[in-house]
């Protein structure tokens, strides 16, 4: 059995505990126990990791990129020997099961292979000019960089956070979510006793609002990049264009999910019911909107309340548990506050609508139907356990329901026709359409939204391009 660690900040290598400073008790959300108290930064703690990230970032910019690539390869091999133990970790501090814990290392040890890979391919150009002078265009890392990644994913977004700064030869200051911060600690690590030097990346947590504040206020940091909230992320971007800092937002989503009456609905349920419960509902891609042809709908509906009744949810250390509690006790209250309205509003609750137990924070794997348009649930992302199942007439309408709201991360699209496919991948307005599959993410993928979904995408070659500037120069 994993011990619960020690929990602290890491600063200028340092690991600095409560003392006499604040702390923020984490809890496990299945139980409501406390697990450890966090220690939070006062102004003194950030200028500290202000001055060592600058440091960092002059001794990172020079590593060749075989020092990149053992690194990032080093704490890949590191995070799967240790997977179990930062499994049991996420689990404990997020709820989730514990085999989707496992994934999202999984996941960080993909994407630190790729990005090795990456390091030898950050190319320049040199253009066509006349004998005697020469004109070329490099790709400079961007500089410290803030980063500010939530609790939903405890190891996979303190990964994304870390390693493109890295591979790209920048400091990284990061402030995880208060709520999991033992897991992107356990990441960090990895980096460490792989040999990143330890004023290239460091951990400070505090209240997010004093922490973004102060960071982004310092000229040393040169770029945010902030997953959660898109009311957050449209908050930090202000604070960000005050320096024209670069910016990378990944932000909130409202995930329709086409199902047209020419596939079979049995399949689509398969896919489908299972990855709108993976974590509770609590996934930037979750789907959310079923926007259902007519014709299968009664059918959809009820296939998909009987799947969503067999769920198990328990503890996420428990392997029989297929979905665990939700991460907070703020989830719950909103699951509360949206369903309510939306059944008061004139919706049909097929099942959950409730929570279970009487300790943590578990809610019911909850399936809605015919929710008017004008149901906060309808426009709000649910961030919960909770599909909304609504009929409509063709493609025409089902595609207009798909970018009705201003959100454009994750959409996905069920149909046999191989000219709708076409259609509706290029229609949607989304950062990532998935046509027949769930699957939309990869090392080697773009990940990122449009509009209020945000900007600027992690993973992939693009990943490590955001954390790039371009310089020209022209000699004469
Ligand atoms: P929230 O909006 O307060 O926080 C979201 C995240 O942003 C948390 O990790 C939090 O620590 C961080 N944060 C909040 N204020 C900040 C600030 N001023 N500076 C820096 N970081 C800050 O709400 P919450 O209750 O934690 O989550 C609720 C909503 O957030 C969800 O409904 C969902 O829409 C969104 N969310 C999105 C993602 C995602 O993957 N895109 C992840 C987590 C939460």
């Amino acid at each position: 059995m994993t011990d619960y660690p020690q929990l602290c900040m890491i600063i200028d290598g340092e690991r600095v505990v409560a003392g006499s400073r604040r702390t923020f008790t984490v809890r496990n959300p299945a139980t409501g126990e406390a697990l450890g108290e966090l220690p939070l930064a006062d102004a003194a703690d950030l200028d500290r990791a202000l001055d060592t990230a600058a440091r960092g970032f002059r001794i990172w910019r020079d590593s060749t990129p075989q020092q990149r690539a053992a690194v990032l390869q080093g704490a890949a091999r590191l995070m799967a020997e240790r997977a179990d133990d930062l499994a049991r970790i996420a689990t404990m501090e997020e709820g989730k099961p514990f085999a989707e814990a496992r994934i999202e290392v999984m996941m960080n040890v993909g994407l630190f292979n790729f990005y090795a890979g990456e390091v030898f391919r950050l190319y320049g150009r040199t253009l066509v000019r006349p004998a005697g002078t020469r004109s070329t265009v490099t790709k400079e890392p961007v500089g410290p960089v803030a980063v500010f990644s939530p609790w939903n994913f405890p190891l996979g977004n303190p990964g994304r956070k870390l390693g493109a700064p890295i591979a790209a030869g920048c400091s990284v200051i990061l402030k995880s979510a208060e709520e999991t911060p033992a897991s992107a600690l356990g990441v960090l690590q990895c980096l460490y006793d792989a040999g990143l030097p330890k004023e290239v990346a460091q951990a400070v947590f505090g209240v997010p609002d004093e922490v973004s504040r102060h960071l982004l206020a310092s000229p040393v940091i040169r770029k945010l990049s902030f997953t959660g909230s898109t009311v957050v992320g449209k908050q930090l971007m202000k604070l960000a264009a005050e320096d024209m800092k670069r910016t990378t937002m990944e932000l909130g989503g409202h995930g329709p999910v086409l199902v047209f009456d020419d596939v079979d609905a049995d399949r689509v349920l398969e896919v489908m019911a299972p990855a709108k419960y993976r974590n509770c509902g609590q996934v930037c891609v979750s789907p959310t909107r079923f926007i259902v042809q007519e014709d299968v709908f009664d059918e959809f509906v009820a296939g998909f309340t009987a799947r969503a009744k067999t769920i198990r949810v328990g503890n996420g250390l428990d392997p029989d548990t297929q979905m665990g509690p939700m991460a907070n006790p703020r989830r719950p209250d909103a699951m509360e506050r949206l369903i309510g309205d939306a059944v008061a509003r004139g919706g049909t609750l097929h099942t959950g609508g409730e929570r279970i137990g009487n300790q943590g924070y578990f809610y019911a794997p909850t399936v809605l139907s015919n929710v008017p348009e004008d149901a906060a649930i309808m426009n709000e992302e649910p961030f919960g356990p909770v599909a909304i199942l609504n009929p409509y007439r063709g493609e025409a309408e089902m595609i207009a329901e798909a970018n009705r709201l201003p959100y454009g991360l994750a959409a996905y699209a069920w149909t046999a026709d191989s000219r709708r496919q076409k259609i509706v991948a290029r229609e949607i307005e989304s950062g990532m359409v998935g046509i027949n599959t769930n699957m939309i993410g990869g090392a080697d993928a773009p990940f990122g939204g449009v509009r209020w979904s945000g900007h600027g995408s992690e993973d992939g070659p693009e990943g490590v391009e955001a954390c790039l500037v371009t310089k020209a120069i022209h000699e004469g």
